[in-house]
């Protein structure tokens, strides 16, 4: 029987963008719960505790991860997590779940031991069951992880087979409902080679929706 997954997508935070930030105003840092019938897995666990500067730079308001999972009726610990990637808004809280085989590109890790690239010490904690992959990683069965580099060297995205399709969780392979159907109608978007071969490669999947990480939108074919 094929695994059919459900995904509820979990307002974590919103930020205030700073002036110099490519995005203004104030946006939403989404984590997404993928739910089946023997637990769920997390992708992203939105901004980590009080951060002196973090609070500066982006006046977060956050709604803390282990009550947005159960309000939404889910356990408190999921079975698998996978981060799109280790900036502070995609990592934080992480340190909450030890012991949950937590999923990160291997490229990722590596660029996240530079000096200023996150906030180390919101994944960087004692009991975390890191699974370093390259490329893609079967999660469980019907949920993949894929490396989609461009936004970190690292960033990776999933393919998730649902009740009506496969669906994509892009993370921030893509800013935007409009990034992602100016790259599938073949315009100019902007994005680096690397970005735009790992939109190449979710639009290959042919996903019926696809999820961002700061877009209240959901695209959908
Ligand atoms: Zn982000």
């Amino acid at each position: 029987m094929k695994e059919q997954w459900r995904i509820h997508r979990l307002l974590l935070a919103t930020v205030q963008y700073p002036d110099w930030h490519p995005r203004t105003g104030v946006g939403p840092v989404y984590g997404f719960a993928i739910a089946g019938p023997g637990g769920y897995v997390l992708y992203d666990t939105g901004i980590g505790p009080p951060h002196p500067t973090i609070d500066r730079l982006y006046s977060p308001t956050r709604y803390q991860v282990d009550r947005v999972l159960r309000r939404t009726g889910l356990p408190a610990v999921p079975m698998a997590i996978v981060l799109s990637h280790l900036h502070f808004d995609h990592c934080g809280n992480v340190a909450q779940f030890p012991g949950v085989p937590t999923f990160v590109q291997a490229r990722e890790w590596a660029a996240a031991q530079e000096e200023g690239y996150t906030i180390r010490e919101f994944f960087d904690a004692p009991g975390m069951d890191f699974r370093r992959v390259d490329g893609m990683a079967a999660v469980t069965p019907g949920i993949e992880a894929i490396a989609t580099p461009g936004h970190t060297p690292g960033h990776q995205s999933l393919a998730i087979s649902t009740m009506t399709g496969l669906e994509v969780i892009g993370g921030q392979a893509a800013e935007t409902v409009e990034d992602w159907e100016r790259h599938i109608a073949g315009d100019e978007t902007g994005l680096s080679e690397e970005a735009r071969q790992s939109l190449n490669t979710l639009a290959a999947i042919d996903p019926r929706a696809v999820h961002f990480s700061h877009d209240d939108r959901v695209w959908s074919r």
